[in-house]
């Protein structure tokens, strides 16, 4: 299996988990739920708990979503990170009321000053903290300079100034994204930044849209990065649904062999060979992901014996058509027995099942 050699990070620890280093690319997440409804942000972090989010961002726009920072924590069982923009104040009480790590904006928190208080009190806490760039809020000094135009320079001379201000105080728990919704300009400026510390990288293409485009568009700019080993935790941004946000994570990991995570379904695009039905096989067996934990499960469905016996040898478990309404069931390579096309799903999912952690 070909592996990927990613650029050595710091390592950075905060609530429980370590990034950076040796340590395995983490998948997080954003609610979109108003923090301070405790009962619906409370539901949509459970949900992204169990498809798989190791790290969870809220949004704290006031005092009272960072009062709710507590009583999330209380419930729930990953690092809860907290989403700061204009207010130092926001930042420090998040920070009282238990937050793991912090993310701010500096190009819109304000002066150095109010920067300071926040890296004092994170100091004080041991709370990391997120500089996020946005290519929507870089400072004015610095978009004139360029031209007004965002280029991944400006974007990296804006992270930093702010990492220099985090470490003229000597604070080493610092976490960097440069995030843009243009995927080259985005990954032209990691790539600077990459170069520039050790301080563990955070990637995502900002505001990339729905579904479809938008998980295109985040596969190409973090997976570019991956493969060229940047990177250390990752977001999909997504309008909609962020348990999505999380399925996409994890098949840009399992896709580039980071990380191995329940089932992994190979099936060909069918043709006129096909003598069993790929794709109604392979919805069927998504849901079985969610419905037990798996141990890394890869699953073949293929409609003919032309590229299926190669798959087969690859697959825990696989399911060839070999003429019209038969399947061969493969189990490691080895053929186990024939199927009915029918009878594939029941018999798929107990023994995908049976494969339980
Ligand atoms: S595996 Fe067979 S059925 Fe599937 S696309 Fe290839 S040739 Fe067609």
């Amino acid at each position: 299996m070909t592996k990927i050699k990613r650029e050595k990070k710091r390592t950075v620890e905060f609530g429980g988990v370590k990034i950076g280093g040796n340590n395995p690319i983490l998948i997080q997440s954003m609610t979109n739920t108003d923090t301070k409804d405790l009962r619906a942000t409370l539901k949509q972090i459970k949900e992204l708990e169990k498809a798989g989010c190791e790290i969870i961002r809220v949004s704290v726009p006031d005092i009272a979503s960072a009062k709710n920072i507590k009583r999330i924590k209380e419930k729930i069982n990953i690092p809860l990170v907290a989403d700061i923009h204009f207010d130092s104040r926001l930042a420090i009480e998040s920070m009282n009321y238990g937050a793991d790590k912090i993310r701010i904006n500096p190009g819109n928190i304000g002066d150095k000053d109010k920067v300071k208080e926040i890296v004092k009190v994170a100091k004080k806490k041991r709370v990391a903290i997120r500089v996020g760039i946005n290519s929507g809020s870089l400072q004015r000094d610095i978009l004139k300079r360029y031209k007004d135009r965002v280029t991944p320079e400006g974007m990296a001379e804006s992270a930093l100034r702010s990492i220099g201000i985090l470490e003229e105080m000597k604070f080493k728990d610092i976490v960097v994204s440069v995030k843009s919704s243009d995927v080259l300009t985005t990954v032209g400026c990691y790539r600077i930044l990459s170069k520039k510390g050790d301080w563990p990288l955070h990637l995502g293409i900002t505001e990339s849209g729905r579904a479809m485009a938008g998980i295109v568009k985040s596969s190409i700019g973090i997976g570019g990065l991956l493969m060229e080993g940047i990177g250390d935790t990752i977001r999909i941004s997504l309008s909609g649904d962020p348990v999505d946000e999380i399925k996409a994570g994890w098949e840009i990991l399992k896709s580039l062999n980071l990380r191995e995570r329940g089932l992994s379904i190979i099936s060909c695009p069918t043709c006129a060979r096909t003598s069993i039905p790929v794709e109604r096989i392979s919805i069927s067996l998504e849901s079985v992901n969610d419905e037990v934990d798996l141990k890394p499960t890869k699953v073949a469905i293929m409609g003919c014996i032309v590229n299926g016996l190669g798959e087969a040898k690859e697959a825990d478990f696989a399911f060839v058509g070999i003429e019209k309404n038969k399947a061969a069931f493969f189990k490691k390579g080895q053929f186990v027995c024939n199927l009915e096309p029918e009878k594939i799903v029941p018999f798929a999912k107990k023994v995908i099942k049976n494969n339980k952690k």
